[in-house]
């Protein structure tokens, strides 16, 4: 369902009107965790002033230690639809669970799986069957094969309304978080007709990072990037070291778009 083989055409998904897809290079901006109401306003304002036209930002967090802050679950979500209502901006957000699929569908408007639920085959069901756009990260121990059939799970349930999002994957080197797999954008352009779009911010964990990565990614032809904000990356709950802060998501925007009239 996912192969381009009866698909010639590659696919363009509709997120509550906002395209992504081919001749378009969609920006998708916010905060990595939703932690306050005036925080998350502050992000998406930021990224709506840099032309973002869709919201990003975890009200459940998928956190590698059961520590660390694991999100505001429902309050958040509440938060995003607020700040949906002020801002117009529709919003991506994470479901880490198949159970929360239904709440978490009530509110947003693209339903992101993460890295470490690409396998998570009754999640990817779930999602399938919740009439909602889907945001597929690639695990980060995942082939292109792995990604693409999980990708076919959700297709499976009559949803094909999804976008797959390279997000890095693991490998030997420690200098980054994860190794952006920048030739994956071509190889599964030429697989599949979903759009793909690539998230600089999780793969290289870095702030510096994000510029050359997003740039990277839009020459390699990618149809969006999706990148974390924050209005004060230096208090933030969730990943701070990689937050852009007004000015750098401004460059940031200036130069994906004259990347894209350059191409
Ligand atoms: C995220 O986008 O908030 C996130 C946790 O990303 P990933 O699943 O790629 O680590």
């Amino acid at each position: 369902l996912v192969s381009r083989e009866h698909h010639s055409e590659r696919s363009t998904v509709r997120v509550a009107g906002v395209p992504i897809g081919p001749r378009t290079v969609t920006l998708i901006a916010g905060p990595c965790a939703v932690e306050t109401l005036d925080q998350t306003l502050a992000a998406a304002r930021m990224a709506q002033a840099a032309g973002a036209t869709l919201l990003r930002g975890g009200a459940y967090k998928p956190r590698t230690s059961p520590y660390a802050f694991q999100g505001l679950g429902e309050r958040g979500l509440r938060i995003l639809a607020e700040v949906r209502e002020e801002t117009g901006l529709p919003v991506v957000t994470e479901v880490v669970g198949a159970h929360d699929v239904e709440t978490v569908a009530s509110y947003a408007d693209m339903l992101q799986v993460g890295t470490r639920n690409m396998q998570n085959f009754a999640l990817l069901q779930a999602v399938g069957e919740a009439g909602r756009p889907v945001l597929l990260k690639r695990g980060m121990n995942a082939t292109i094969e792995e990604w693409l059939m999980a990708a076919e799970y959700i297709a499976q349930r009559g949803n094909l309304d999804i976008v797959l999002c390279e997000r890095g994957i693991r490998t030997f080197e420690p200098s980054t978080r994860n190794t952006l797999d920048i030739s994956a954008v071509p190889v599964v352009q030429r697989l599949s007709h979903l759009p793909v779009i690539v998230d600089p911010s999780h793969s290289g964990g870095r702030r510096d990072l994000v510029l050359p990565l997003s740039r990277a990614a839009v020459v390699a032809g990618a149809d969006g990037v999706i990148v974390d904000v924050h209005p004060h990356p230096e208090i933030a709950l969730c990943d701070g070291p990689q937050a852009l802060v007004h000015e750098d998501l401004e460059e940031l925007a200036r130069s994906v778009t004259e990347l894209t009239a350059f191409m």
